[in-house]
């Protein structure tokens, strides 16, 4: 294990952009990379599993664990409480590991007003068509529910400019070498890389 702290990345998208299927490969392909699990009050849904996609809650719970400081960033989506808890980043991030927030916008924003660094990725569809019809096809949503991510997504997008990068999610392995090549380079940037290069000028020396 690494001295050095590890760095956040934050991951955002519209939902059906396919976000979470490119952290997850991500996460399988970069070494001391993984994915923060989120506490929800939204229920289970069929295929999921507790402790692994989400830490489900009930709404009281994650009301009290706000109350309490507990979360990095909180936020309300489609009317349920999503939010990241700081002992869980903060224990990692401290042991050196890289860790992938998959966050909406409005949790983005948050973790950004508070001054924690992070490396923002935004995750875009190819164009609005693609992202109704892969909404279209995944679920088994109310067609009011569709519309809402739909206009919820045109919000989403104007928060753009505030991300470091943006990959655009035609083809999910081009997506994923896109996301890697990202890590990677932050992972070279020379103030991330200072302890080593003071390192091996000294070797010089
Ligand atoms: P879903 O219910 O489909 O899993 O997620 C709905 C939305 O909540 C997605 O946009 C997802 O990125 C967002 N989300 C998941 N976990 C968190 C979290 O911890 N904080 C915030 N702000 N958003 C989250």
């Amino acid at each position: 294990m690494s001295n050095e702290r590890g760095r956040l990345f934050i991951l955002s998208a519209p939902s059906g952009t396919g976000k979470t299927t490119l952290a997850r490969r991500l996460v399988q392909l970069v070494p001391n990379l993984s994915l923060s699990r989120s506490y929800t009050s939204r229920s289970i849904r069929e295929g999921e599993r507790d402790g692994v996609d989400y830490n489900y809650v009930t709404a009281e719970r994650f009301l009290a664990m706000r109350e309490a400081g507990g979360f990095l960033e909180w936020a309300e989506v489609f009317g349920r409480f999503y939010g990241t808890a700081v002992a869980d980043t903060e224990r990692r991030l401290a042991a050196g590991e890289d860790l992938v927030l998959v966050i909406d916008v409005q949790g983005a924003a948050k973790v950004r007003e508070r001054g924690v660094p992070f490396v923002g990725i935004f995750v875009l569809p190819p164009s609005f068509e693609v992202l109704e019809a892969r909404l279209r096809q995944r679920s088994r949503d109310p067609e009011e529910q569709i519309r809402c991510r739909l206009e919820t997504a045109r919000r989403e997008i104007e928060a753009l400019a505030d991300y470091d990068y943006v990959v655009i999610n035609d083809e999910v392995e081009r997506a994923v070498d896109c996301l890697r090549a990202i890590v990677l380079a932050e992972r070279a940037r020379r103030d991330a890389m200072a302890r080593k290069v003071e390192e091996i000028v000294r070797s010089f020396q």
